[in-house]
């Protein structure tokens, strides 16, 4: 199918992109586009214009910045993938990143709009929401700093408004008391998940602190398991597999009943992910 017609605009500078949203509320940014196209020709959506944002300098950095990794909205999957600062201050992201679609798709796509897309099946948004990260936006009236937390509002449905643009998310550096798992289940290696789970926490003694753990594939946005880190902190992975209250529906990948069953399965994995030192 091809798409419906639409104006497009290559936007110059951020102030060029944020008036150009504020004065079209129905555009879409485009940014890597392996998202947005495919639902632009499968005509799930139909907005007036596109807002090219790649020529925008400026907005590519990863940098550690005051305790936390600044990660630019363009900066692509690959670019991540390759980057020494996410390698060492932000192994989460470095562990999911080769789990997001193939090597020509992590290319294009950019961070920025895997965290702007919001799909439940991503890996990057449960990432952001297991390191207690956040999002920077801008619109029209400057920049305003979201938490993960409330930044995810339902299926594709974030805490933007239509005319803000994310410009940069940010996560707090790993220390050598920061541990990190991670898992997921697809059909193919690159296919998005049937589930995954993204967890982190902080070595204490011989135990675990602070264990925060974020389910994608499980719900319509990345959803922590409240009580099931609450367990893990005691030590007993069994009754964290127990506690799992996650309310899955069927998809075209597998019934709610299987994805429960996988969430354990991968509770198991993680758990012994984040008993290891980095
Ligand atoms: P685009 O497609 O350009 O945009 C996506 C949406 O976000 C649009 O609505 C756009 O307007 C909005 N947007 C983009 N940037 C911004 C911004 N800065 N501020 C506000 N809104 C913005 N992803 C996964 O996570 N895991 C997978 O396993 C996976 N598998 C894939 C397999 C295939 C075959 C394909 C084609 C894609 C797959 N993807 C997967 C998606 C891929 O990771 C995309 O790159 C990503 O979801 C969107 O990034 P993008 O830069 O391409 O955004």
């Amino acid at each position: 199918m091809k798409p419906a017609p639409f104006a497009y605009h290559k936007a110059h500078s951020l102030d060029d992109a944020v008036a150009l949203l504020a004065a079209n509320k129905d555009a879409r940014l485009l940014a890597g586009g392996q998202s947005l196209i495919a639902t632009l020709n499968m005509r799930l959506s139909a907005p007036s214009m596109l807002i090219d944002i790649n020529g925008i300098g400026g907005l590519d950095g990863i940098a550690l910045e005051n305790g936390m990794v600044k990660i630019g909205a363009l900066a692509r999957h690959a670019q991540a993938e390759r980057s020494d600062v996410i390698a060492q201050h932000a192994p989460l992201i470095a562990r999911a990143m080769p789990h997001i679609a193939h090597v020509a798709i992590r290319n294009r796509g950019t961070l920025g709009g895997s965290i702007a897309f919001a799909d439940p099946a991503a890996e990057l948004p449960a990432c952001l929401l297991a390191l207690d990260g956040e999002v920077e936006a801008t619109g029209p009236k400057g920049k305003r700093t979201i938490k993960a937390a409330d930044f995810f509002k339902g299926l594709f449905e974030t805490a933007l408004s239509p005319d803000e643009m994310l410009t940069a998310i940010r996560v707090p550096a790993a220390d050598e008391d920061t541990r990190i798992g991670f898992a997921e289940l697809a059909r193919r290696h690159g296919d998005y998940a049937i589930v995954g789970l993204a967890a982190t926490a902080r070595a204490s003694g011989k135990g675990l602190s602070d264990v925060r753990l974020a389910y994608f594939g499980v719900g319509d946005m990345p959803v922590r398991a409240k009580k099931a880190e609450a367990a893990l902190e005691k030590g007993d992975v069994e009754a964290a597999v127990k506690a799992l209250d996650l309310d899955p529906q069927d998809d075209v990948q597998a019934t709610a009943a299987v994805k429960k069953h996988l969430a354990g399965v991968l509770l198991r994995r993680v758990a012994a992910q984040l008993t290891e030192a980095r």
